[in-house]
């Protein structure tokens, strides 16, 4: 791109300033909290009109039967697509229009999208509806330009990301609305900052374990067995042999914060025994405790060793402790995932970052999740990244915010990236 197309692009842009506040203040305004799923079809519905008129064909899809999907809480995601004058590849913007709950705290109204010290406040400004704004006026500016654009450019609205994407990117993907030939780059505008671009995220497998013992009364627990004590053998294992391994096995993932650069896991929850009734705790030996576990896992690591690993600890425990019985119950897992960092979408996105920040960019992974498993693992689409306005460490607190420079800087690297990947000069 010419350095004078360049300039007229980043003007275009500074003069949508107040635009792109005012969009994201009104994709704020819709409450679509997750769950249940609160508002996602007027929501859908918004994006689509606003891209029809640029000329975008805009479709629905309806995640009919999906978790939470109810009459009055449809899983409705947007797709607006608008093929350029030539062919060329298909660039598209993915952003969750969920939101997490609100929660307590707030100094202001989630929902209202106050605007105050240089920032927008309100739940999902930064997660994501901030970058969804960015990328819808990114992608604007570029057509408003009037310059060729090969290709095609693609917008999604999807919802549930905050839970799993099962009605959204999930299910578009097991659709091919993301597979190749029909998408070829994908950005995904999660509030990762404005000067880095990340190219994957770890994996996770949750599951639970329940020890076993027998009921006695509490008075003479020699009589039964205490699933707790039991529980607290595992959970000193887990001190012993399993922590210390997971430490040391470091991860080339560029994860941030470098804490996460390791396996690691959290033990989320654990319930043994009775629950007091009347105030008065139940007087019995507890015969069942349940412990849920979260394993983060490595690009470096097969999930198939990572859940035998667990299940050899928890196996050679029954060999050696007497009356040790246990289960062991998958709840939920998803693959890590990394991008090529020298792809186009990376190397597009570093390239105007370098452009529009001045910056050198710093490639990153996340160590939760996001939809970028969903399009790489069943859409088989690798090139895809994520990189949009906000700080992640806000996300999902109280008085959520985003920064309007933020969102106007990230706008213009979308739109400088979108338009050299359009061109296959990335
Ligand atoms: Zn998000």
């Amino acid at each position: 791109m010419s350095g004078d197309a360049l300039e007229k692009l980043f003007n275009l842009l500074d003069e949508r300033r107040g635009e792109l506040i005012e969009l994201t203040r009104e994709l704020i305004g819709f409450p679509t909290v997750n769950p249940p799923g609160e508002a996602y079809q007027p929501c859908a519905e918004f994006i689509g009109r606003r891209l029809a008129k640029r000329g975008f064909a805009v479709e629905y899809v309806h995640a009919a039967g999906t978790p939470g999907d109810d009459e009055r809480h449809p899983r409705i995601n947007v797709i607006a697509r608008r093929d350029g004058g030539a062919r060329g590849p298909c660039v598209h913007f993915n952003g969750h229009i969920d939101v997490v709950q609100t929660g307590a705290g707030w100094t202001v109204d989630p929902f209202a999208g106050v605007v105050k010290d240089g920032r927008i406040y309100g739940r999902g400004a930064c997660d994501m509806k901030g970058g969804l704004a960015a990328s819808i006026i990114a992608v604007e500016a570029l057509i408003d330009l009037g310059l060729s654009l090969p290709g095609t450019l693609e917008i999604s609205g999807t919802v549930d990301e905050e839970s799993g994407g099962y009605g959204g990117v999930h299910y578009l993907a097991q659709r091919g609305w993301f597979s190749p030939g029909r998408v070829d780059h994908v950005i995904i505008p999660e509030p990762l900052n404005v000067d880095r671009v990340c190219i994957g995220h770890r994996g996770v497998w949750w599951a639970e374990i329940e020890t076993r013992g027998r009921m006695a009364h509490g008075s003479m627990p020699f009589m039964g067995d205490c699933a707790v004590r039991h529980m607290n053998a595992v959970i000193d294992r887990l001190e012993r042999d399993l922590y210390p391994k997971l430490a040391a096995r470091r991860t080339d993932m560029p994860v941030v914060p470098s804490g996460a650069r390791c396996a690691t896991l959290n033990i989320n929850s654990i319930h043994g025994g009775a629950a007091e009734s009347s105030g008065y705790p139940a007087p019995c030996v507890p015969d069942s405790c349940r412990m849920v576990i979260d394993r983060r896992v490595l690009i470096e690591e097969s999930m198939h060793r990572v859940k035998a690993e667990v299940r050899e600890l928890l196996e050679s425990l029954a060999q050696e402790r007497s009356g040790f019985a246990y289960q062991i119950r998958d709840i939920f897992e998803v693959q890590p995932t990394m991008a090529d960092r020298n792809g186009p979408a990376a190397r597009g996105t570093a390239a105007a970052i370098r452009r529009v920040i001045g910056r050198e960019p710093e490639f990153i992974c996340s160590p939760g999740t996001y939809d970028q498993k969903h399009i790489d693992r069943i859409g088989k689409l690798r090139d895809c990244i994520a990189y949009g306005p906000g700080i992640l460490d806000i996300a999902h607190q109280p008085d959520e915010y985003v920064r309007i420079d933020d969102l106007v800087n990230s706008a213009k690297v979308m739109a400088m990236a979108a338009r050299s990947l359009l061109h296959g000069a990335a």
